[in-house]
């Protein structure tokens, strides 16, 4: 009887690890067809008429794999949303597949270390526009109601975050640095 018991529980496990192993194998990746967009440093895409930023990867991985971006460009990309950013791991363009992630989502890139840099989670934007007002680079600009920070021209002051003066900072705590 107790070996029966032990056996059976062994076969539990065995069955259980199994089931996480194939769970675990293929995110389910969903298929955008849109125009490619370009604002403020950060690539969208216009798609069924709804409005996503792309989370791509560094502009030297994506001419290493011959893949070149411009606005208006009608592109098919395959990807998972957070807080209405595209995380992309494919992109079909000019009849070739450019895998960014591999199925874990882990980027196929050097990552650089982003640490320090600033960003806005678009869900606890409110669009009050007060960060654009303080940015002394003009690095936030509005798009579709919520503000975005363009990497290229952010001096990483952190005013938009922590404040200065009669602004006190983002009301809402959308900006945070990353860590
Ligand atoms: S201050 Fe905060 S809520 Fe207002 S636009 Fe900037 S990020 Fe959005
Ligand atoms: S950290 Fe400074 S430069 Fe960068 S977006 Fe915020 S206010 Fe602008």
């Amino acid at each position: 009887m107790k070996y029966s018991l032990t056996f059976a529980l062994v076969l539990l496990i065995i069955i259980i690890s199994l089931l996480n192993l194939f769970s675990s194998e293929k995110p389910d990746l969903e298929i955008f067809e849109g125009k490619l967009k370009k604002m403020a440093g950060e690539w969208f895409i216009i798609s069924d008429g709804d409005f996503f930023q792309l989370n791509l990867a560094p502009e030297e991985y994506l001419k290493e794999n011959n893949l070149t971006l411009t606005s208006k460009q009608q592109i098919k990309i395959e990807g998972i949303t957070v807080d209405e950013v595209i995380n992309v791991y494919l992109v079909h363009a000019n009849d070739t597949i450019i895998e960014l992630r591999d199925s874990a989502g882990n980027p196929l890139w050097q990552e650089e270390k982003q640490v320090g840099h600033f960003q806005i989670n678009p869900k606890m934007c409110i669009g009050c526009q007060l960060c654009v007002s303080v940015c002394p680079t003009d690095a936030i600009s509005m798009v579709h109601g919520r503000a975005i920070i363009d990497a290229e021209k952010c001096i990483d002051c952190g005013i938009c975050e922590n404040g200065n003066g009669d602004y006190k900072g983002c009301p809402t705590n959308a900006i945070k640095k990353l860590e």
